[in-house]
């Protein structure tokens, strides 16, 4: 079986960590989560970074510290994981599902100012499988708007726009260590700010709601949860770090051999708009009979999975809200994400594809 996922990570690479961290005994809030820290900083450019359990937790204290409550509107672009819309559901607040482009899968800026509203309290944009494309305009128009903007960049650790890294432009910019994503630690992720303000109360949303006296006393000043990564998770995440480039470079190259072979059978690659390195977190098409080629291709021992989905045509928000949008519900039922990582070959995947159209 060609497997859909094979992270990166090797237990070589962290075990001599992982020794010093079961001898010290130290197994949270020490020296390596402080490391994870400064490296993130320094690759993202971001003023601050927090270290969190989970892109969705990262997320909802993002949203918790903007004020986000009940009766907010929070405009989310459509085409994601529904943990975009569920941390602003969580809040009480209003998912306004912003439709996306069929060739990026990126919210449009034209749709999200059609539903901008007194109500709007930040916009949620998704780098659709780790794209960031329309990013910069829509910074723009938040700016102008003085809108504050969340990048749930959850997919996207290794992207560029004109050559910078995500983390350090945004509001605030989210990332994900889920094993689907580039860098894993199992679980995991982190937000990046450069608000002091903002990064002051994040400090102490993330520790139980106290402020950590110099002397090491905490103090109480507000209600807050644990999403504290762990020590063996930060080391993870550290050595993974030292090879993002390689690995967006060879992901990128897997793309357009792919790309090249799979053409002739109307296989669309998702794009990216100029100035963009995308880091192809997912190696996704639109591809006509999406679900037969599936089918056909597990026989043949190949996994493959949907791109993402249309938020707003799940159970769940299309019930609550019925505000389906058109292009982001095309792209959930006619793109096909494939494997791309280490343990296969562009070559190897084009014959078997080849053997669907057979
Ligand atoms: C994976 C993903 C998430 C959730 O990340 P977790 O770290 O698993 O919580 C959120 N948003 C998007 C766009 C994702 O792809």
């Amino acid at each position: 079986m060609i497997k859909l996922i094979r992270p990166y990570i090797k237990l070589q690479e962290v075990q001599a960590d992982f020794n010093e961290i079961f001898e010290s005994g130290i197994f949270t809030r020490g020296p390596y989560c402080d490391q994870l820290v400064t490296a993130l900083k320094e690759y993202t450019g971001a003023k601050h970074v927090f270290l969190a359990t989970s892109a969705t937790t990262a997320l909802w204290a993002t949203l918790k510290v903007l004020g986000v409550k009940p009766g907010d509107e929070v405009i989310v672009s459509d085409f994601s994981f529904p943990a975009s819309a569920n941390v602003i559901e969580d809040l009480g607040a209003i998912p306004v599902f912003a439709d996306v482009s069929l060739e990026t899968y990126n919210a449009n800026l034209e749709d999200i100012e059609r539903k901008l509203s007194p109500k709007t309290k930040a916009v949620m944009f998704v780098d659709a499988l780790g794209n960031p494309s329309g990013i910069k305009k829509v910074r723009e128009f938040c700016r102008s708007k003085k809108i504050p903007l969340v990048e749930d960049a959850a997919c996207a650790m290794g992207s560029l726009v004109d050559g910078v890294p995500l983390g350090g432009v945004s509001d605030f910019t989210c990332f994900s260590f889920h094993p689907r994503k580039l860098l894993t630690a199992g679980e995991g992720g982190c937000i990046c700010t450069n608000n002091d303000d903002y990064a002051d109360q994040l400090k102490v949303k993330l520790m139980h709601g106290a402020q950590v006296e110099p002397s090491g006393k905490m103090n109480f000043v507000d209600v807050g949860f644990n999403f504290r990564m762990s020590e063996l998770q930060a080391t993870m995440v550290l050595h993974q770090l030292k090879h993002l480039n390689q690995i967006v470079t060879r992901r990128r190259k897997f793309q357009t051999e792919l790309t090249r072979e799979v053409e002739k059978y109307d296989f669309i690659p998702q794009k990216a708009e100029t100035g963009v390195i995308h880091n192809v977190q997912s190696l996704t098409y639109t591809v006509p009979k999406r679900d037969d080629v599936s089918k056909k291709l597990k026989e043949l021992g190949v996994e493959s999975t949907l791109g993402t989905y249309s938020q707003s045509s799940t159970t769940y928000y299309a019930k609550k809200y019925s505000s389906v949008q058109k292009n982001s519900l095309f792209l959930q039922n006619n793109t096909l994400t494939l494997p791309c990582h280490d343990e296969v070959e562009p070559a190897e995947l084009a014959k078997l594809i080849g053997k669907v159209f057979r």
